[in-house]
């Protein structure tokens, strides 16, 4: 029998299990058998899988009206960007299909704030080690990750790459004249779960005003409630973005995302300047209201930060029983995991094994990013089965 896998372009690997079906916090394969789903599809599944308002706000839609293209008014987009700027530092907001789209929406409008605003020389966007920005040619080349890059041609103009942490370096990048903008995750995902302190993004927008440089929050997997903020930002005063990228969460399971700014750095996008076919389509918007009109409450995020507490101290928990092979505690909120002392590749495996499923990061860290809406019964579940797939590892 040929492998059913032959024609899909093999860049990635997955196990064998076929999902068919999800149900808040679980996913079951064609036989039916039950996982505990603790990695969301890498921090998407935010309201967990075949949320009853979901589903009802998509078929719904599907029953009215697909896709115009933006050269028509699409009323959801309308609402969406209105509660966004509502209830966060932007003004202006623009839909696209996912992470990768806001993102090269984000580059492009900070280059042209510069560009407007008689600085045609401010063209680098200053990123650091461990970051993740999406996999478009833009894209792979703010990330600067050699992997990614690698036979895809010339590294492209204008990105400078810094190490994470280096104050001295960042301060010496800021103060350049070809300067345009830094480009960070306030917690980075790919990168190793990694939150920045909080006295650093308070630092770093302080320096970006005193020279005169953008500051683009790449929240793409740390946004959308995650960390118990809305944003993760706004654990920090003082420490709003001009632009900031949201994806994955945004749509709860349907592929759409998001470039906010503020006025200042929207203006400069006029007819021409960007476009997308699909970007604020009927069907993501219907979803994506309901997605935000959950997320953004309150009490919702208070919820949030009260099962992290739980999910926290379960991990320190494992931290403390396996001391000879977990070495930290890492990340911030729901996007958090544990730092190994090895490649914990096998280790997603033998929880696998266990049906709970998980994720992996850079740094060797065992990536969690569960559905906002786990219960304490559900953290008891995981680390009751992490606690044996530990027991049971021997780092390869
Ligand atoms: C996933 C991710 C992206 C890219 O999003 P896509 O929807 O895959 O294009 C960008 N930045 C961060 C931080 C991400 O985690």
């Amino acid at each position: 029998m040929s492998d059913p896998r032959q024609h899909i372009m093999p860049v990635y690997r997955p196990p064998e299990q076929v999902f068919e079906k999800g149900e808040g916090v679980c996913l079951f394969t064609e036989d039916g058998t039950r996982y505990l789903d603790f990695i969301a599809g890498i921090a998407v599944n935010a309201l967990g899988h075949a949320h009853p308002a979901m589903v009802e706000a998509l078929t719904a839609q599907a029953g009215k009206l697909w896709h115009t293209s933006n050269m028509f008014r699409v009323r959801g987009a309308e609402e969406l960007a209105d509660k966004i700027c509502r209830d966060t530092f932007a003004d202006r907001v623009f839909f696209t299909n996912s992470g990768t789209e806001a993102i090269e929406c984000a580059i492009k409008s900070a280059r042209k704030y510069q560009w407007a605003n008689d600085h045609k020389e401010r063209i680098d966007i200053i990123t650091f080690t461990g970051a993740f920005h999406g996999r478009s040619l833009g894209a792979i080349n703010a990330g600067g990750n050699p992997k990614y890059l690698e036979g895809f041609g010339p590294p492209l103009e204008g990105f400078v790459h810094l190490e994470w942490g280096d104050h001295e370096a960042l301060k010496e990048a800021i103060a350049r004249p070809t300067a345009a903008a830094v480009l960070v995750e306030p917690v980075q995902g790919e990168g190793g779960v990694r939150a920045m302190p909080d006295q650093c993004l308070k630092g770093l927008r302080d320096l970006c005003n005193e020279h005169g440089v953008l500051l683009i929050f790449d929240e793409v997997q740390c946004g959308m409630g995650r960390t118990g903020k809305l944003f993760a930002h706004e654990w920090v005063d003082g420490a709003e973005p001009d632009i900031l990228c949201s994806a994955k969460g945004i749509g709860g399971g349907f592929p759409f995302g998001a470039c906010l700014t503020t006025e200042a750095c929207g203006e400069h996008m006029q007819p021409g300047s960007h476009g997308s076919t699909y970007g604020g389509n009927p069907l993501a918007m219907a979803v994506g209201n309901v997605v935000w009109d959950i997320i953004a409450n309150e009490d919702f995020l208070a919820e949030v930060r009260r099962v992290s507490g739980t999910v926290a101290q379960s991990l320190k928990s494992l931290a403390d029983s396996h001391p000879d092979k977990v070495e930290a505690v890492t990340g911030k909120g729901l996007l958090t995991g544990l730092k190994m002392k090895a490649d914990p590749k096998n280790l997603q495996g033998l929880c696998r094994d266990k049906n709970l499923l998980v994720g992996v990061a850079g740094a060797n860290v065992l990536r969690l990013a569960p559905p906002l809406i786990i219960t304490d019964e559900n953290v008891r579940e995981a680390t009751r089965i992490m606690d044996e797939a530990i027991t049971e590892w021997t780092p390869a």
